[in-house]
């Protein structure tokens, strides 16, 4: 297909979401701070909602989750998985005395001592495992089983 202008300018946000909704976008916003609260016991309403956000997201967006230490690990995933950077998600978690009412905090799930722990790290970073004293790497997968980053010894891969 030969390029032509129309095909080479930034392509048009959507107007309307799949379930019918108005997605609000004022037309001359370059990117946007978006506010969403996670409620308690109904992730799914809650991860329609944030599909519907990925589906007009633009680089520059952050998205700030306010929620239980649950549903707002899954939900941060969720954005992770649909093309947000770590960096352009910040939390605020209700769950009392929870590590996540620390913005930078990750709950890390070393692969060889099954232990989880608290770090502030974000994917590709060396950690010490406390419960093996391993050298550990922190790999892009998460469990949400456990709400935890998989990490193990890079030496030990092959
Ligand atoms: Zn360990």
């Amino acid at each position: 297909m030969p390029v032509q202008m129309e095909t080479t300018t930034v392509p048009r946000f959507t107007e309307t979401s799949p379930t019918g909704g108005e997605i609000q976008r004022p037309a001359d916003a370059r990117y946007r701070d978006i506010e969403v609260e996670v409620p308690a016991g109904d992730f799914d309403t809650t991860a329609t909602r944030l599909l519907d956000l990925c589906r007009t997201a633009v680089v520059g967006d952050t998205v700030h989750l306010t929620g239980p230490e649950e549903e707002l690990l899954r939900a941060a995933a969720l954005l992770r998985e649909n093309g947000f950077d770590d960096d352009e998600i910040s939390l605020t978690c209700t769950t009392p005395g929870s590590p996540f009412s620390r913005p930078g905090a990750r709950r890390v799930n070393c692969c060889h001592c099954r232990t989880v722990f608290t770090s502030e790290v974000v994917v590709g970073d060396q950690v010490t495992c406390p419960g093996c004293g391993r050298g550990l790497v922190v790999y892009h997968h998460f469990s949400r089983r456990t709400a935890s980053y998989l990490a193990y010894m890079p030496e030990e891969e092959s």
